[in-house]
C-alpha cells in the first residue's frame, strides 16, 4: 500500500526547511491537524530544540513589581476597573533582596513584569535597574512592564535593562478590539516592539491560546507576525478565565492546542527563546513537562515575595507555589532529569544575537583579512 503524505505534514517538512508558511497554510494546519501530526510538529520542534539548545533548560526569576494598572485588559485580574484586585508595589530594597536570594539559587535572569503603573516613573526604574546591574554584573535584566514612550524605553536600556517581554496578546487588530477598550490597540503595541528593537533590546513577544472570540485565522495571524518580527523570546500560553472579568465563564484555552502552536514556534524560529508558561501549568499539573517536550526551553520560577504573590492574580488557579515557585527549584531540576532535560546556571541569552555576534566578528575578520590582501 502506498502512503501519501498529509497537506499538513508536507507544511510541516516546508516550515522546517525554509522557516516560511503563509497565513492560508497556517490557517489550514491549525484546522486540519491530526494527532499523528501534531505529535510529528513536536518530535520536530525537540529535535531543533536540542540541535541549538541541547537539553540546557535555561530559568528566569520572575519578580511581580506591582498589581496597580492603568490599562483595562478585558481578561486580566489586575485591570484597573477591577475593584476586588488587592493592590501592592515593590519597593527598590524589595527588589534586591529577590535578586539577592534569585542570585544564591542560581538565577542569572532577572525579569521585573507588572502592571503599568505610572508609580514607576522612569527615574525610579532606572534607579532600580543600575542597582541591580552595579551589584549583579553578570546578570541579565528583562523588563516586562507594558507599553511606554521611546524615550522611557531609551533610559532603561541605557541604565543596563538587556531584555523586554511585550506580548502583542492577538494578531488580529478586530479581535484584539473584542479583548481590550477602545483606547488600546494592536497598533500601539507593534509600535512600542519595534521602538524596543530599535534600541537593541532583546525583544518577546507572543499571545493567548484560546482567548474569547479568538478563531484559528487570528492564530494564523499570530504566526504571521512571529514570523515577520522574528523576535528573540516568545512567550504563548491558555487564556485562564479570572472570576472578577466579564470573561470569567469562558473556557480556559486548549492545552494541545498550546503545545502545537509551541512546536510551530520552534520550528519556524529555531534560534528563539521560549518559556514553558505558568498559565500551561496552571491548567495542566504536566503542563511545564509538556510545554518543554514541545520544543520550549526557559521556565520562569515565581521569585516574588510570598506574601504578594497571590494578589498578582492575573487569572484564577494561577501556580505560584510548588513547583512554580523559586523555592522548589530542586524540585524543577529533578522534573526536567526525568524528561531528560538540565537546568544551567546561565544568563541564557538568545543564540540569535550569539549568531549575529559570531557572523559580524566574522565579517570583520574576513574584511581585515582582504585588508591585509589589499596592502
Ligand atoms: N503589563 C505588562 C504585563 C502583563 S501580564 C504588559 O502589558 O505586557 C503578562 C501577560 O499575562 C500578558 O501579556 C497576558 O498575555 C497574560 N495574561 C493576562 N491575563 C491573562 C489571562 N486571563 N489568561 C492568560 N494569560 C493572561
Amino acid at each position: 500500500m502506498v502512503t501519501r503524505m498529509s497537506d499538513n505534514s508536507i507544511y510541516l517538512k516546508k516550515l522546517r526547511d525554509t522557516n516560511k508558511l503563509d497565513e492560508a497554510e497556517f490557517i489550514q494546519l491549525l484546522e486540519t491537524y491530526t494527532n499523528e501530526e501534531f505529535l510529528l510538529a513536536q518530535r520536530m520542534a525537540r529535535e531543533i530544540r536540542e540541535e541549538i539548545y541541547g537539553t540546557k533548560i535555561f530559568i528566569r526569576g520572575l519578580i511581580e513589581l506591582s498589581s496597580y494598572c492603568v490599562k483595562d485588559c478585558y481578561y486580566c485580574g489586575i485591570r484597573k476597573s477591577n475593584l476586588k484586585a488587592q493592590r501592592y508595589r515593590l519597593n527598590i530594597e524589595q527588589v534586591m533582596s529577590c535578586c539577592f536570594k534569585g542570585y544564591g539559587l542560581g538565577f542569572r535572569t532577572f525579569v521585573l513584569q507588572g502592571g503599568e503603573d505610572p508609580y514607576y516613573t522612569d527615574e525610579l526604574m532606572v534607579e532600580m535597574v543600575s542597582e541591580i546591574k552595579k551589584k549583579y554584573p553578570d546578570c541579565a535584566i528583562t523588563l516586562s512592564l507594558g507599553e511606554r514612550s521611546f524615550d522611557s524605553y531609551q533610559k532603561l536600556k541605557k541604565a543596563g535593562a538587556d531584555r523586554y517581554l511585550l506580548r502583542h496578546e492577538t494578531g488580529s487588530a478586530l479581535h484584539y478590539g473584542i479583548l481590550h477598550p477602545l483606547d488600546q490597540s494592536l497598533e500601539k503595541r507593534l509600535q512600542c516592539l519595534k521602538d524596543l528593537r530599535s534600541l537593541g533590546f532583546q525583544v518577546g513577544t507572543g499571545f493567548m491560546v484560546g482567548s474569547p472570540g479568538q478563531t484559528d485565522r487570528d492564530l494564523a495571524k499570530d504566526m504571521m507576525i512571529l514570523q515577520d518580527m522574528d523576535p528573540e523570546m516568545v512567550g504563548i500560553g491558555p487564556f485562564v478565565p479570572h472570576e472578577d472579568t466579564i470573561f470569567r465563564k469562558e473556557d480556559h484555552g486548549p492545552v494541545e492546542k498550546t503545545l502545537l502552536l509551541l512546536s510551530l514556534i520552534r520550528i519556524m524560529l529555531p534560534r528563539t527563546l521560549i518559556p514553558s508558561t505558568t498559565s500551561l501549568s496552571s491548567v495542566d499539573g504536566k503542563g511545564r513537562e509538556k510545554g518543554i517536550l514541545s520544543g520550549a526551553n526557559v521556565i520562569m520560577p515565581n521569585l516574588s515575595p510570598m506574601d504578594v504573590r497571590e494578589k498578582y492574580l492575573l487569572y484564577n488557579h494561577k501556580a505560584y507555589v510548588g513547583d512554580e515557585a523559586s523555592e522548589s527549584l530542586e524540585n524543577l531540576k529533578v522534573a526536567m532529569k526525568k524528561i531528560g532535560y538540565q537546568v544551567v546556571i546561565d544568563r541564557g541569552d538568545s543564540e540569535t544575537k550569539k549568531y549575529i555576534e559570531k557572523l559580524n566578528l566574522l565579517c570583520t575578520e574576513t574584511k581585515a583579512i582582504k585588508g591585509v590582501q589589499n596592502v
